[in-house]
C-alpha cells in the first residue's frame, strides 16, 4: 500500500512589544531572573490583566498578512493546567472565539505553488522559564518571560511533505520579520513549531491517527523530525500495526522522535472564557488603517523584483529572503541601473563577504552608493572585474571608498594607448620568434603577447585595448 503524509503545523511567535501582554513589565531579554515581574504576571490573586494594544495590533497585522478574516469580536479563555512555570495555574489564551480564522498562505516548492490553509491565529501569553540545577535536585523559576505576548498560528492539515512544512514555516517567519513583529529566531525560541503528522492511503481523503512532534528548534530539525516520523509510521503500518495518538519529542542527539505522553495522559484544559478580560471588539476603521499600513510582503516583493528588474526567480528569491538585503539591492540599482549586474555582485561577492564574518547586511561597511560607484568603475573600464573583487574585499574590511583604494594602490586599469604601445613594443622586441610565427600566419600567438602584457602590468592593462595595440603593431 502506498501512503501519503498529512501534516499540520502549530507555530508560536513571540511578539516584539516593549511590554508584556497584560501588564506593563518589560519584555527585554537577558535581565536578571524575576526583575521584570509584577503582581499581574506573578499571578497574584486579586490582580487584574489589561490587554496591551500593541500586541493586538501585531496579531491583527499577521492575520491580515496571511489572508485571515479578523473576528469583529473575540474572547480570551483560560487554559487550565498545573506547572511550576505558570503561576496562575492557567494560561490566558483564546479558544472558541479566536482573533482570526480562515486564512491561507501560498508557498513555492520545487517551482510549484501550494496553498496552505490557516485555520486560526490567536493571542496568548507565554509561560515562565524553569532552570534545572545540574548538581542538586533543585529547579529555579524565572518569571521574566511570563506574560510575554505570543500568537499561535494553526495551519490546516494541507502540508504533504517535510520540505513543504519547512517552506511553510520559512514563509511564516519571513512575513513575521517583514512585519517587524517577531525576530523569527528559532534557536532562541522566539519562533516555535509543533508538527502534527499522520499517514493515509494515497488517493483517500480521510485523516489517519496523528502524532504531535515537539522540541524542534531549527528549520532543519522540523524537516528531519518529520522525515523520521513518516518513516516510523510507515514501518508500523507496513507491519500491520496501529499508530498510537501521542506527543513525541525530537531528540537531536539521537536523530529520532521519542514518546512523551499518550492520549490518556493528554491534558483536559477545561477552557472557559476569562471573566477578568472584556471581549476584543475590532473597530472596522482601525482595521482598515492597519490593512493599509502593511508593508510590501515577501511574495509581492519577489514578484515585483522579477517584473520591475527582469531578475530570474532565483535571484529574486535570494534578494527578497531578507528585507534589508532587498532594500540594499534597490538602493544600489538606483545609483547604478543595471539590475542583473548588481544582483550578481550582491549574491556572489557581498553574500560571501558577509558569510565570512557571519554579519548581517545591516552592519555592512559598504554603502549601496559605494558599491554602485565600484560597479560603475568596472563598467567604464577604469578597473578590471578581477581587481574590483579585491577592491571590494578591502571596502568590506575597512569601509573605505573604492576610488581611494584604487588610487593609493595604483590599481587603475591602463587604458592609455601610448603607455600600452610602449610596453607592447618591448614585448615584441624580446620575442622575435613569436613575431615571425605571427607574420607567417600563426595568429594564435596574439594571445601569448597579450598575456605577456598582462603579466607586465599585473593584470591592469585594458585587455581589449591590448589586443588592438598588438594587432596594429604587427600589421
Ligand atoms: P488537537 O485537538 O490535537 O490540538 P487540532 O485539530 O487542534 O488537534 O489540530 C492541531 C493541528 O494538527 C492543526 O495544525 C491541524 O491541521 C493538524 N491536524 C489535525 N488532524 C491531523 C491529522 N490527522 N494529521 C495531521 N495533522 C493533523
Ligand atoms: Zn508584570
Ligand atoms: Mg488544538
Amino acid at each position: 500500500m502506498e501512503y501519503e503524509a498529512v501534516i499540520g503545523l502549530e507555530v508560536h511567535a513571540q511578539l516584539l512589544t516593549k511590554s508584556k501582554i497584560f501588564c506593563g513589565c518589560s519584555t527585554a531579554f537577558g535581565a536578571p531572573p524575576n526583575t521584570q515581574t509584577c503582581p499581574v504576571c506573578q499571578g497574584m490573586p486579586g490582580s487584574l490583566p489589561v490587554l496591551n494594544e500593541k500586541a493586538l495590533e501585531y496579531a491583527v497585522k499577521m492575520a491580515l498578512a496571511t489572508n485571515c478574516r479578523v473576528a469583529a469580536e473575540s474572547v480570551f479563555a483560560r487554559k487550565n493546567y498545573f506547572y511550576p512555570d505558570l503561576p496562575k495555574g492557567y494560561q490566558i489564551s483564546q479558544y472558541e472565539l479566536p482573533l482570526a480564522e480562515h486564512g491561507h498562505l501560498d508557498i513555492r516548492v520545487n517551482g510549484a505553488v501550494r496553498r496552505i490553509g490557516i485555520t486560526r491565529i490567536h493571542l496568548e501569553e507565554d509561560a515562565g522559564k524553569l532552570i534545572h540545577h545540574e548538581a542538586r535536585p533543585v529547579s529555579l523559576v524565572d518569571l521574566n518571560r511570563t506574560g510575554v505576548p505570543l500568537i499561535e498560528i494553526v495551519s490546516e492539515p494541507d502540508i504533504r511533505t517535510p520540505e513543504e512544512a519547512s517552506q511553510y514555516l520559512k514563509a511564516i517567519r519571513d512575513i513575521l520579520v517583514y512585519l517587524e513583529i517577531c525576530d523569527g529566531n528559532m534557536e532562541e525560541g522566539s519562533l516555535r513549531c509543533d508538527a502534527n503528522v499522520s499517514l493515509r492511503p494515497l488517493g483517500t481523503a480521510g485523516l489517519g491517527t496523528k502524532t504531535e512532534l515537539k522540541n524542534m528548534n531549527s528549520f532543519r530539525f522540523v524537516k528531519l523530525a518529520l522525515e523520521y516520523e513518516i518513516r516510523r509510521q510507515r514501518a508500523l503500518l507496513a507491519a500491520g500495526r496501529e499508530i498510537i495518538q501521542e506527543t513525541r519529542l525530537w531528540d537531536a542527539s539521537q536523530n529520532q522522535t521519542i514518546s512523551m505522553r499518550g492520549k490518556e495522559e493528554a491534558h483536559d484544559y477545561r477552557y472557559f472564557p476569562d471573566p477578568d478580560l472584556v471581549p476584543i471588539k475590532i473597530d472596522p476603521a482601525w482595521l482598515e488603517g492597519l490593512r493599509r499600513s502593511l508593508p510590501e510582503l515577501p511574495e509581492a516583493k519577489w514578484r515585483r523584483f522579477q517584473e520591475q528588474y527582469g531578475l530570474p526567480e532565483y535571484d529574486a528569491e535570494v534578494l527578497t529572503s531578507d528585507k534589508d538585503l532587498a532594500d540594499y539591492f534597490e538602493r544600489t540599482v538606483q545609483e547604478f541601473p543595471h539590475p542583473k549586474q548588481v544582483s550578481n555582485w550582491i549574491m556572489v561577492e557581498l553574500l560571501r563577504e558577509l558569510k565570512k564574518t557571519a554579519a548581517g547586511i545591516a552592519s555592512c561597511r559598504v554603502t549601496p552608493k559605494a558599491l554602485a560607484r565600484l560597479l560603475a568603475l568596472v563598467d567604464q573600464g577604469a578597473i578590471s572585474g578581477k581587481i574590483a573583487k579585491s577592491v571590494f574585499e578591502q571596502m568590506v574590511a575597512t569601509g573605505r571608498n573604492p576610488e581611494t583604494i584604487i588610487r593609493e594602490q595604483g590599481l587603475a586599469q591602463i587604458s592609455d594607448e601610448d603607455a600600452l604601445i610602449q610596453l607592447a613594443q618591448e614585448i615584441l622586441a624580446a620575442n622575435p620568434k613569436e613575431v615571425a610565427d605571427y607574420k607567417a600566419g600563426k595568429t594564435k600567438v596574439l594571445g601569448f603577447f597579450v598575456g605577456q602584457l598582462m603579466k607586465k602590468t599585473k593584470g591592469q592593462a585594458n585587455p581589449q585595448l591590448a589586443n588592438e595595440v598588438f594587432k596594429k603593431l604587427l600589421a
